[in-house]
């Protein structure tokens, strides 16, 4: 998930009730005490941080199912051979896992310099297949952002052949520091996240890339690195993996980045300053190489997307879609105080949790004209993969899919006079979000961050990049009370103390009373989507629209 907002309760959760109500319109009351109740079970130890294809799946799609069942949902996963549907849909996942722990080292004409996993340096176990990483004496080469964008006039490589190297570059792309530029200023274009510079250099065939660290334009720390690389490393099944990721995968420290460049005669920030420009040349760092050498347990297994669906009783073959990700990151390294499980109550027992009482709103409402599908998605925490396994086999044809509203952490606490979404985009769906928020008393507030790249870190990407209409919605940080402060300070709290850490854990004096008021605001788009023969659509520049027109003729 993105950042999420959260504050304590100060607000009684029978004023905001009545506050709601009134504003509500018809939408119905969503429970406080169940949206609590169940973010407390999907976060429980027990559910051991909800990893896919971990004893832990079983459990969560049980207990998934079974809410299911009592909202009155059907089955709307996988046909059988009679075309009877399961209740969930297979995702088979390529799954590699490093064998013991991986030694690295710097190698230098005076000696060697070993580096620790987790410390200075983060390597991923590789998602190309192969059972070993074998890399001796390479060299080393910075090459800025590790950008290829002919369309920008740009290129950091400057033609130099990587076939053999290991590749250094920066997180985020040429303008977030400057604030102008090439790239859409601040806001973070595709070419700033993680995966594209590991599938340029795959693209290149360089042995292995290394993404330089730096709090500020990764938009979170070490902790979330060490975190979120050192374990389990997951990808969709792919015809040829060696397109899309290079034999070696990783992050290091700007620390070490900086030392590495000092040893070669480089200065980091110098060379960062001259990165932001397109002249900027890749430097070999001389006399240094780098090695690795580890084994590594990689097989395909199977989890799944979890399915329930309400037919539609006049146009069925028309779907609405709210997504969340059921999943987190399971068990891993310890914290501080020795905790290994990751609960994930923001993310995303609370998106689940959500997914959920939509469900029961809907199926104990009257039938919709249009089928309303409840995705509760695997693996968003590798990698988005179970959406984007999703809308690369759907269930439901994404030609006549009216658009989907993805839901990845809620602020659990008290109400916010605002809501968001994540990244910039300009969209129907966002006009019609926009319109019921304002009847309901919460005003839009465009992402505060977008050089985060929020809008390719959440589930509803998989569908955007496809042409469907997708958006993820975000609970507001103006606080009833407090304000912007308040819901600024909490905002950065999260961030810093349990964004992808073992203490997202649930709290007794989580309110829930924010989040009663999303859910009436998402009910309502949605119930109004799934009555209508609207097709919201992108706007006339999106880079989205083109993708969506090429089947406008089966929406007629
Ligand atoms: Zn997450």
């Amino acid at each position: 998930m993105k950042h999420a907002a959260i504050k304590p309760l100060l607000l009684s959760t029978l004023a905001v009730s009545l506050c709601a109500a009134a504003h509500a319109g018809d939408a119905p009351q969503f429970s406080a005490q169940r949206l609590s109740d169940e973010v407390k079970t999907l976060s429980s130890d027990a559910f051991e941080g909800r990893g896919p294809a971990t004893p832990a799946e079983a459990r969560t799609i049980d207990y998934v199912v079974e809410q299911f069942k009592q909202a009155g949902l059907q089955p709307g996963g996988d046909p059988d051979a009679d075309g009877k549907r399961a209740w969930t849909q297979a995702v088979p996942l390529l799954r590699a896992q490093i064998k013991g722990t991986p030694q690295a080292s710097i190698d230098r004409a005076d000696g060697s310099q070993a580096l620790t996993q987790g410390n200075e340096i983060a390597l991923r176990a590789p998602l190309d297949g192969a059972k070993q990483v074998d890399i001796e004496h390479a060299p080393l080469v910075f090459a800025g952002y590790g950008v290829t964008a002919p369309e920008r006039h740009w290129d950091d490589f400057k033609g130099m052949d990587l076939h053999g190297k290991v590749v250094l570059v920066l997180v985020n792309d040429p303008d977030f520091e400057t604030g102008h530029g090439d790239f859409g200023g601040k806001a973070m274009t595709y070419y700033g996240r993680w995966t594209y510079k590991y599938e340029e250099a795959a693209r290149r065939g360089a042995a292995g890339l290394l993404v330089i660290h730096e709090t500020a334009p990764a938009s979170y720390g070490w902790a979330t690195v060490k975190n979120s690389n050192t374990n389990t490393q997951f990808d969709i099944v792919r015809a040829d993996p060696h397109a899309e990721h290079p034999p070696l995968e990783g992050w290091i420290t700007r620390d070490l980045a900086a030392d590495l460049l000092k040893r070669a005669g480089y200065d980091f920030d110098t060379l960062k300053r001259q990165a932001q420009g397109r002249d900027f040349q890749p430097v070999e760092l001389k006399g240094e190489t780098f090695t690795t050498r580890f084994d590594v347990d990689s097989q395909v297994i199977t989890s799944h997307n979890i399915a329930g669906l309400i037919e539609g009783s006049t146009h069925p073959d028309q779907t609405v879609i709210y997504t969340a990700h059921w999943d987190h990151l399971g068990i891993g390294a310890p914290d501080a105080k020795g905790d290994r499980i990751y609960n994930g109550a923001v993310d995303n027992a609370s998106g689940t949790a959500a997914l959920i009482e939509l469900a029961r709103a809907f199926g104990h409402g009257p039938r919709p004209q249009r089928s309303i599908l409840f995705l509760n998605v695997t693996a968003e925490e590798k990698g988005l993969l179970g959406s984007e396994y999703y809308a690369d086999k759907p269930l439901y044809p994404l030609a006549t899919t009216v658009g989907v509203l993805n839901m990845d952490g809620f602020d659990p606490h008290g109400a916010a006079r605002n809501f968001t979404i994540s990244g910039n985009a300009k969209l129907g769906l966002l006009d019609d979000l926009v319109a019921d928020g304002k009847r309901m008393g919460l005003a839009y507030t465009p992402d505060p961050k977008p050089e985060a790249g929020h809008f390719f870190r959440s589930d509803h990407f998989s569908f955007a990049k496809r042409g469907v209409p997708a958006i993820s919605y975000g609970s507001g940080d103006d606080k009833v009370d407090g304000g912007l402060a308040a819901g600024e300070k909490i905002d950065a709290d999260y961030t810093r103390d349990n964004y992808h850490q073992p203490s997202d854990e649930w709290h007794a004096d989580w309110s829930f009373a924010g989040m009663q008021r999303d859910l009436q605001l998402l009910y309502t788009v949605g119930d109004a989507l799934a009555n209508s023969g609207a097709w919201p659509d992108w706007a006339p520049d999106s880079e989205f629209r083109a993708a969506r027109e090429a089947s406008a003729a089966q929406r007629r």
